[in-house]
């Protein structure tokens, strides 16, 4: 099979770098056992998590229902599958994981790291756009926890190559509104594509290969979507994660782009199930092998994963009374800290993840937007947007005042903020306290505290210092005005 290099992050050692090629190249060369193996536990994992008839059925016959289902598992090691508590106790008693089983969960760590291969660098990127991220992100382990952060890529780019989504699911997490238009593949059009792609490549480096082709829209609703994701390849370095909530579609085309994303490389895609009569088909017309680069998500309600409590099922919830702001659940499925281009429209957002509420109920923060008609207008536009919204330090006229989630709390030598998922100390330093006290009030610019605090013979950098502290840990409100 031919695979081309995929890029890493450029200050990874070679000898790091070199791993992970392997380690990728290794899982697109498997064994035919290897991969029954893996894919047959993968669907195993599937049916579980989606279907009640096959988790009962498991426990009590697991001879009969592997057989039923076509799973190629041997017996004896079903119930590490299901049965947590059991492993659990066989772990403890120094028995590991069978070699398939391990293997599985190889694959899996394998190709999540891939997901998150640019979450926490982006190499020759603009140090704007990188410090901006890592301060959303910092922001987002105390407003959503650092579990469920952990769970989001942070994509610096992605494009909506429709305009809407055919599909209206009823929990749409990001709202999408109905399908009306798409961005063909004219020689015009496509030329701006490719423009734009280098544009961003400019501002983001590689980490824009992490991007994406979909966001409130559905990639095969987009009849030209495989020609933008060849040119993006072929100048990002990367095929774009594509996930469908049709895959039932036209099974043909899609094995034909899976086939053709296998021949540039690892990639992972998904498919999004919405009931059980679509998982029954999709597992009817794709084998496990097939489908082992790529994972479902399971939406059908019969489901044990838990919906995104944002968008559509948020309005859904509030307006039944059933919203309940303190369970824990997941509270945004967006996962983009950059750029949200809609190619139709010729637009781009700047957006990073919240927990979706009144104000942001789609689950994210729009910092900024414009229109662009040429890429030399966008350049324009996405630096305007990085000078304005992306300083690399605190602005001397910028009104200084916690989060809205953050609560304060004074200590003997400073203080702390926190939320129900995080608490951190800003402490040993005599004036933390006062600096506390007067960001609290939030009626104060950075000139005016530095001023304050010089009048009290404390030096200008000092001053500076703790207040870019608190800066880059994401503690200080920048959340838009207006959306
Ligand atoms: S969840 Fe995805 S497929 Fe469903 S309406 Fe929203 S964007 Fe479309």
């Amino acid at each position: 099979m031919a695979t081309s290099t995929i890029q890493f992050a450029p200050n990874l050692t070679q000898a790091q770098e070199n791993d992970e090629h392997e380690m990728l190249h290794r899982w697109m060369r498997l064994e035919a056992e290897e991969l029954t193996s893996i894919s047959h536990i993968k669907r195993f994992t599937e049916y579980y998590e989606a279907d009640p008839e096959f988790r009962n059925n498991i426990v009590i016959s697991p001879a009969q229902t592997v057989a039923k289902y076509n799973l190629k598992i041997p017996l004896e090691e079903i119930r590490w599958l299901w049965d947590k508590e059991f492993a659990k106790s066989q772990q403890a008693q120094g028995i590991p994981f069978p070699p398939s089983i391990q293997r599985f969960i190889d694959y899996e760590n394998a190709h999540n790291q891939w997901v998150d291969r640019w979450r926490s660098q982006m190499p020759d990127s603009d140090p704007r756009f990188q410090s901006w991220r890592d301060r959303q992100m910092a922001r987002l382990d105390g407003e959503i926890s650092k579990l469920m952060n952990a769970q989001i890529a942070h994509s610096p780019v992605c494009f909506e190559l429709s305009k809407g989504c055919s599909v209206g699911c009823w929990f749409c997490g990001i709202s999408a509104p109905r399908f009306s238009d798409i961005f063909t593949y004219t020689p015009e059009n496509a030329q701006l594509w490719r423009e734009v792609l280098e544009v961003v490549k400019e501002i983001g480096g590689p980490a824009a290969g992490a991007g994406f082709c979909y966001w409130a829209t559905d990639p095969l609703d987009n009849p030209d979507y495989e020609n933008f994701v060849k040119d993006f390849h072929a100048i990002l370095g990367a095929i774009p994660q594509t996930t469908t909530a049709q895959p039932m579609k036209d099974p043909a085309r899609l094995r034909s782009f899976l086939k053709f994303s296998d021949s540039k490389g690892f990639a992972y895609h998904r498919f999004s199930i919405l009931s059980l009569k679509i998982l029954e088909n999709v597992f009817a017309e794709f084998s496990p092998e097939e489908l082992i680069r790529v994972g479902l998500v399971l939406q059908n309600k019969e489901s044990i994963m838990n919906k995104a409590v944002a968008g559509r099922s948020l309005e859904k919830q509030q307006k039944a009374g059933e919203f309940d702001d303190n369970k824990p659940v997941q509270s945004t499925i967006a996962c983009v800290t950059g750029f949200l281009f809609n190619m139709v429209e010729r637009s781009v957002k700047l957006i990073s993840p919240c927990k979706a509420d009144d104000r942001w109920p789609n689950g994210y923060r729009v910092y900024d937007r414009g229109t662009f008609e040429t890429a030399s207008d966008l350049r324009v536009l996405l630096e305007r947007m990085m000078t304005q919204q992306m300083p690399l330090g605190i602005r001397s006229d910028a009104l200084l005042r916690f989060r809205r989630d953050l609560k304060h709390e004074n200590l003997d030598d400073g203080f702390k903020v926190s939320t129900r998922f995080l608490t951190l100390k800003f402490r040993h330093h005599p004036l933390m306290k006062e600096l506390g006290e007067i960001i609290l009030k939030g009626d104060k610019t950075a000139k005016e505290i530095v001023a304050q605090f010089e009048q009290l013979g404390v030096p200008t950098a000092e001053i500076n210092y703790s207040l870019n502290l608190m800066f880059n840990r994401g503690i200080l409100d920048d959340e838009p005005q207006q959306g």
